[in-house]
């Protein structure tokens, strides 16, 4: 995994888990790569011996110029999280945040919630957000808003499904809540470190559905909130699991789980660096 800084990655740790698990020889590193050096570190990555390799802040825009070829997902996001290296060697951009999204949504309300969701509001719109409205829409919702401090960048997101991706100002974020079916907070509010969401659920039918992103608190006052109003509530957790899956199969060629035993290991590890 290379990104810049760096030493806060837990992908170490979930991959790790899972070459242990599978019992294969391979190693994930992190790597801290600073922008002006990551084009040459991209185009000598095989012949440092790696197969491929998670690209995070702030590459995944430089990754997306840079690789010789592109997976529709990392097309339509115009980002790539993931790399590997193709038959004639050629280094393929993907990325798997949108999947891995969706993913986490099924494992935690069942792969039947999209029956349920006619309107989705994700609040957010940086590269999580563009990620999160552009799998809701290849999911098939009706209607997607994306609300966000900065309009202008809520705006420049509706591009990717301009028929159902609209923009709704961040002042009236609170009272749209009664026409929400799926609540995602995609911005960093919430965060430790960061300020608070400050979001009253009041306004949100009793069936809705929040998802944070954010994974440190693993449970953010968002999700601590919407669970005391007996809402369903995914973490960020999820997420961040599943998003690594496909890279680790690509790579290795097996298809690895998301399992309690791997959850509770980046879990014990949030709690401990939190
Ligand atoms: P980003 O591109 O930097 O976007 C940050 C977003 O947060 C922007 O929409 C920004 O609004 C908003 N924001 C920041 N401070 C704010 C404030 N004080 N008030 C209102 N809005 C504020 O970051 P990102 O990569 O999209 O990540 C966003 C969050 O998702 C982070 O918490 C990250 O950890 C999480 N995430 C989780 C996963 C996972 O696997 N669970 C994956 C990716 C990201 P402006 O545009 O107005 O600045």
């Amino acid at each position: 995994v290379v990104g810049h800084p760096i030493a806060h990655s837990r992908s170490p740790l979930i991959h790790g888990h899972w070459l242990a698990e599978l019992g294969i020889s391979g190693r994930y590193e992190r790597v801290d790569v600073a922008p002006d050096a990551f084009p040459a570190f991209l185009r000598t990555m095989a012949a440092q011996g790696f197969v491929g390799g998670n690209v995070t802040l702030p590459h995944k825009e430089a990754a997306f110029r840079k690789a010789d070829r592109m997976t529709d997902a990392a097309a339509r996001l115009g980002a790539v999280n993931t790399v590997w290296l193709g038959p004639r060697g050629e280094i393929v951009g993907h990325n798997t945040d949108g999947a891995g999204f969706l993913a986490s949504l099924d494992e935690a309300f069942g792969p039947a919630w999209d029956r349920e969701v006619a309107t989705a509001l994700v609040l957010g719109a940086g590269g999580a957000a563009r990620a999160v409205a552009a799998a809701l829409v290849e999911r098939g919702l009706a209607r997607v808003m994306v609300s966000n401090r900065t309009e202008a960048r809520a705006r420049a997101l509706t591009s990717l499904a301009p028929d159902r991706i609209s923009v709704l100002p961040w002042g009236e974020r609170e009272a749209a809540l009664r026409r929400v079916d799926l609540l995602v907070n995609a911005t960093q509010l919430g965060m430790t470190g960061q300020g608070a969401l400050d979001l009253s659920l009041d306004a949100l039918g009793s069936r809705a559905m929040v998802c944070d992103l954010v994974y440190v608190p693993l449970e953010t006052p968002l999700l601590a909130d919407a669970r005391r109003r007996g809402l369903r509530a995914a973490d960020g957790l999820g997420m961040l699991l599943h998003q690594a899956a496909p890279g680790f199969e690509a790579w290795f060629g097996v298809r690895p789980a998301v399992t309690p035993a791997l959850r509770a290991l980046v879990e014990a590890d949030i709690d401990g660096r939190q």
